[in-house]
C-alpha cells in the first residue's frame, strides 16, 4: 500500500505504481506545491484525492521535473481549463520535448495499446506547463520559499530541480534514479549528463535529502556514486566512437558497462549521433 512519507517538515513523497514514480508535495502556509503529475488524468485525480489526507490545504502550484510521460501526462487534471486551473511550472525547453517525443509516443500507444499496459491513453491531452522557467526562480508558498533550478542537458534537455532550502531537500526528477539504473530514454544526453550532475553535486550538502524520480530518498554520497557511473559511461561511449565502433558492435559487447547494456541502446545511439555531428562541425573563429 502506498502512503505519504514526510521526509522533512512539510515535504512529502509518495511512490506510485506502475513505474515506481515519485510524486512530491511541499507544504506552505498558502497551500501545497505538487511535483509531477503521473501518467494520465485518472492517475492525477488519484494524487489529488490522496493529497487531502495530508490536511495541509489544496494544491496551489504544480511543477514538472521534465517532460517524460510518467511525470506530465496528468497535467491536464490540474492545469488550464481544469476545475483547479493551476499554474504549472516547467523548464523552458519542456514543450519542445513534448512535441518531439511524448506526442509521438502517445500516438503510437493509442494506435497499438498492446505495446503498453492498459491505461487511459485515450483520455490524455498533453498539457504543457503554463510558466516556463529559463533561469533560477523562487515560488513563495507562504512562509516558505521553494527554488526552481532549470538544468542543462542530462536525463533530458529539460530537467528542472526543485530545492526546498529550509528543509534541505532536493527533488531531482530522473536526473538521479535509485530504484534502477539511470534511464537513458527519449531525449537523453549521455555525454552531457555527468557535467550537469557535477554542477548539482557542488550545491548539495552532506546531510541534505535527495529525492530521485524513481526510488527511495538518497543522499549526496549516492549522487556522487551515480555521477561516477554516468561519467564512466560517457567516457566509454567517446572511446568506442573514436575507435570507429558501430552502435550494434557497441551494444554487442557485454563487459565494461556501468549499467546493464540492455538499457543503453538510446544512450549509444544518441551519443554516437552527437559525436558524429561534432566531427562535422566547423569550429567558429576563436574556438568553440
Ligand atoms: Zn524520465
Amino acid at each position: 500500500m502506498t502512503t505519504w512519507r514526510e521526509v522533512a517538515e512539510g515535504v512529502y513523497l509518495r511512490a506510485y505504481q506502475p513505474l515506481d514514480v515519485t510524486t512530491c508535495a511541499v507544504a506552505g502556509a498558502d497551500g501545497l506545491l505538487l511535483v509531477d503529475t503521473r501518467a494520465s488524468p485518472s492517475e492525477a485525480a488519484e494524487i489529488e484525492a490522496d493529497i487531502a489526507e495530508l490536511g495541509r490545504g489544496p494544491v496551489r502550484w504544480v511543477v514538472n521535473t521534465h517532460a517524460h510521460f510518467d511525470h506530465t501526462f496528468g497535467n491536464q487534471h490540474f492545469g488550464p481549463g481544469s476545475a483547479l486551473d493551476l499554474p504549472i511550472y516547467g523548464h523552458h525547453l519542456l514543450p519542445l520535448h513534448l512535441d518531439d517525443h511524448e506526442r509521438p509516443r502517445l500516438a503510437a500507444w493509442r494506435a497499438d495499446p498492446s505495446n503498453e499496459p492498459p491505461r487511459d491513453w485515450g483520455q490524455v491531452e498533453i498539457t504543457p506547463p503554463t510558466d516556463l522557467v529559463a533561469a533560477r526562480r523562487s515560488i513563495d508558498l507562504g512562509g516558505r520559499s521553494v527554488d526552481l533550478l532549470p538544468l542543462g542537458r542530462g536525463h533530458t534537455d529539460n530537467d528542472l530541480v526543485v530545492h526546498v532550502p529550509d528543509a534541505r531537500v532536493w527533488i531531482l526528477g530522473d536526473v538521479v534514479e535509485a530504484s534502477g539504473p539511470p534511464m537513458y530514454g527519449s531525449g537523453c544526453f549521455p555525454l552531457d549528463w555527468p557535467a550537469t550532475v557535477a554542477g548539482l553535486v557542488e550545491q548539495i550538502d552532506p546531510g541534505d535529502v535527495v529525492i530521485p524520480g524513481h526510488g527511495d530518498p538518497v543522499d549526496r554520497e549516492f549522487v556522487v556514486g551515480q555521477l561516477a557511473d554516468l561519467a564512466t559511461l560517457a567516457d566509454r561511449l567517446r572511446a568506442l566512437h573514436a575507435a570507429g565502433t558501430t552502435v550494434e558492435e557497441a551494444l554487442g559487447t557485454q563487459d565494461g558497462w556501468p549499467f546493464p547494456v540492455e538499457g543503453l541502446r538510446l544512450a549509444v545511439t544518441r551519443a554516437f549521433r552527437q559525436l558524429d555531428e561534432i566531427g562535422c562541425e566547423v569550429p567558429a573563429a576563436g574556438g568553440r
